[in-house]
């Protein structure tokens, strides 16, 4: 794949091997300082909370891999984005981080299946 890198104004296109079928980052259109900072992502899976609840909770997760990168983030992995403040997971703490959220995920409608039906409001709008 073609990516663009160098500074502005010194910025060439180099070629290089996509790693998988998941990038979604358009290299050329977002250039990187240097080959070692071109960093792969996914299509993110998003989780729509209301904007004053977003903190504390994953909000997104995709596929990452920064190839120039000296940590986990070596490598394929997990990028988990808490309200902006994106950590990364190899395998084993990825698959953990997924049997948190279904277990959550469980008890969030366990919860909610104990509510009562919703009201029809005179306004016909969604109760907030
Ligand atoms: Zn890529």
């Amino acid at each position: 794949m073609p990516a663009r890198v160098g500074r502005p104004g010194e910025r060439v296109t180099i070629y290089v091997e996509c790693p998988t079928d998941w990038c979604i980052v358009d290299h050329v259109a977002e250039p990187v300082g240097a080959a070692e900072d071109i960093n792969h992502q996914g299509a993110p899976a998003v989780l729509n909370l209301a904007a004053d609840q977003a903190a504390g909770v994953p909000t997104a997760v995709y596929l990452s891999w920064w190839p120039g990168s000296h940590d986990v983030a070596a490598q394929p992995c997990l990028a988990v984005d808490v309200d902006r403040d994106v950590a990364v997971y190899g395998r084993t703490g990825a698959l953990a981080i997924a049997d948190q959220i279904i277990a959550f995920g469980q008890d969030v409608r366990r919860l909610a299946e104990t509510l009562p039906e919703d009201m029809v409001l005179p306004t016909g709008g969604e109760e907030s």
